[in-house]
């Protein structure tokens, strides 16, 4: 169970708070923006039976920069303290970090949690997305007046 990085009690979904994506509880996921529930948490959807494979997940782009940029600016911690909290050895974590070696899903997602950065992109998930997104007529449902409470903002 992730524990919440604000208050440290069990977290129930991640979401940005300053910029950076991290593990929350129900109380302080309030003060973080585009909150998302763990998947346990979100209500089961019938999943249509062509996705029934496992969703393809990519490692990000320069996503041994990432982690040590991370590592060093936003949490301060040598190599040897991150590998440990992570439960990892140092030349595992560094050749994670020189993009020698991809970590394993679970590792991955240990990181990203940890430093609030996103490694793993999902590509099924994104697809799935998009379709929820073309079936909601955003635009449409828009009224004048949600505009002009928005612009008020
Ligand atoms: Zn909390």
């Amino acid at each position: 169970m992730e524990s919440c990085h604000i208050c440290g009690n069990d977290a129930i979904g991640t979401g940005y708070v300053e910029g950076a994506k991290i593990a929350l509880c129900e109380r302080c996921a309030e003060h973080s923006k585009r909150f998302q529930l763990f998947e346990q948490y979100r209500p089961q959807q019938p999943k249509p039976a062509q996705r029934k494979e496992k969703p393809e997940q990519e490692l990000v782009a320069g996503f041994g920069r990432k982690i040590m940029k991370a590592r060093v600016e936003t949490k301060s911690l040598s190599r040897e303290d991150f590998a440990k909290q992570m439960l990892i050895s140092e030349p595992d974590l560094r050749a994670y970090e020189e993009e020698r070696r991809k970590p394993l899903p679970d590792v991955a997602k240990k990181i990203e949690y940890a430093l609030g950065i996103t490694l793993v992109e999902s590509k099924i998930a994104e697809e799935v997305e998009q379709q929820q997104a073309k079936s909601v007529p955003f635009k449409k449902e828009f009224t004048l007046g949600d505009i002009i409470k928005i612009k008020k903002k």
